[in-house]
């Protein structure tokens, strides 16, 4: 049976070379051909023996990801629809900023199954997890494309990275590796809509990744309707855990916050809000919701964010008004959306 190379996590890569018998720095050449060089077949390799590249070839095939629509914002923002080898699609967007920065969102599954109501991904469904690489490979294509560093990455496309970990981890992992993408682990955030056992094995990672979570609602019942996937886990096991990865990591936690006109934008959701940050260390970013394309859902007013922004940081709690690149574009915050139907 074949398996794609990019499915293997580094330490898996060093095992199979071991076990075909090929020398330990073997594995280091083939990683960078994989990761720092972006090597689109096996005869690009040109360092490894004519056998061993004949033997990848055909057990573990190398796949890369086929750019099928690309977007530019008048903001600079590119979205990109990505073609995997059999057909799963996602999007990822890079975002330039003035200072030099350049901030890729990528995708960690192909759709999401947890079907919030807001969001454009809920609403297409679950297709599949992406493997280690093909999560790897939206930030080589971003720096490809954009022709500068990647210094920032996101992982706020399609998916819930938890009901993904192993390959999310893997890849940021890969992202942050001095000797390969290089970019520091605090300037990775993963977004997660609050998968309580992930955020219970991020705090063991050593990596200091970011976390951020989508936090929308502050009663549980507005939060069981609006995002219904993540019911099982209450609020208040959501504190507690959050308290707890507080505790072990010393980090910041950043709360998403979308603003949903007459659904949770009243007075008592802003004290409960106000509550609920009690003893967190954390930042609440609200976002205004963006539209997505049938979807009753409206955004709050501008007066009411404004409203929030202030009574939070009065309250002693940082608090942010997220301004969202590349809503031209379909590509700002849960408007991104699983194409294949599109393209069939
Ligand atoms: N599944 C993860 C990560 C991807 S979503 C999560 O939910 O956290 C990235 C962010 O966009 C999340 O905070 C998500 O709740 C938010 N989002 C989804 N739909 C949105 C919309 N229509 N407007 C604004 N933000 C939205
Ligand atoms: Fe999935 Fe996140 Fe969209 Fe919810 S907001 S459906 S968890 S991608």
């Amino acid at each position: 049976m074949t398996k794609p190379i990019k499915s293997y996590t580094l330490e898996e890569l060093q095992d199979l070379l071991k076990d075909l018998k090929q020398p330990s720095f073997r594995s280091k050449q083939l990683i960078e051909w994989l990761y720092l060089h972006h090597a689109k077949s096996y005869d690009d390799m040109t360092n490894l023996p004519h056998a061993l590249r004949e033997q990848l070839s055909e057990d573990y095939p190398l796949h890369v990801p086929e750019v099928i629509d690309m977007q530019t914002s008048h903001d600079g923002t590119m979205k990109c629809v990505l073609s995997f080898y059999d057909g799963a699609c996602v999007e990822m967007v890079a975002i330039p900023s003035n200072d030099g920065r350049l901030t890729v969102c990528c995708s960690t599954q192909a759709g999401c199954a947890m079907g919030c109501v807001f969001c454009a991904t809920g609403k297409e469904g679950f297709t599949r997890n992406l493997s280690t690489g093909e999560i790897v490979d939206q930030v080589l294509i971003a720096q490809e494309h954009m022709g500068k560093r990647v210094s920032n990455v996101v992982v706020m496309g399609q998916g819930e990275p938890f009901l993904n970990y192993d390959h999310t981890i893997a890849a940021l992992k890969i992202l942050n590796d001095e000797k390969l993408l290089n970019i520091g682990a605090r300037h990775i955030t993963i977004s997660t809509c609050g998968i309580i056992p992930g955020i219970d094995r991020l705090s063991h990672e050593s990596e200091q990744f970011t976390l951020a979570v989508s936090l929308h609602a502050v009663f549980q019942r507005t939060r069981d309707n609006i995002m219904p996937g993540v019911s099982k886990y209450s609020l208040k096991d959501l504190k507690t855990t959050l308290l707890k990865y507080i505790e072990r990591t010393n980090r910041r936690v950043t709360l998403e916050y979308a603003m949903i006109r007459d659904t949770n934008d009243s007075a008592v959701d802003l004290q409960t809000l106000t509550d609920f940050c009690a003893g967190l260390l954390c930042h609440v970013n609200l976002i205004p919701l963006n539209k997505v394309q049938g979807s009753k859902y409206q955004p709050s007013s501008w007066q009411t964010m404004n409203h929030w922004h202030m009574a939070l940081n009065k309250n002693g709690i940082e608090a942010t008004i997220r301004n969202s690149r590349g809503s031209d574009i379909a590509g700002a915050c849960g408007q991104l959306k699983n194409e294949i139907e599109r393209h069939m």
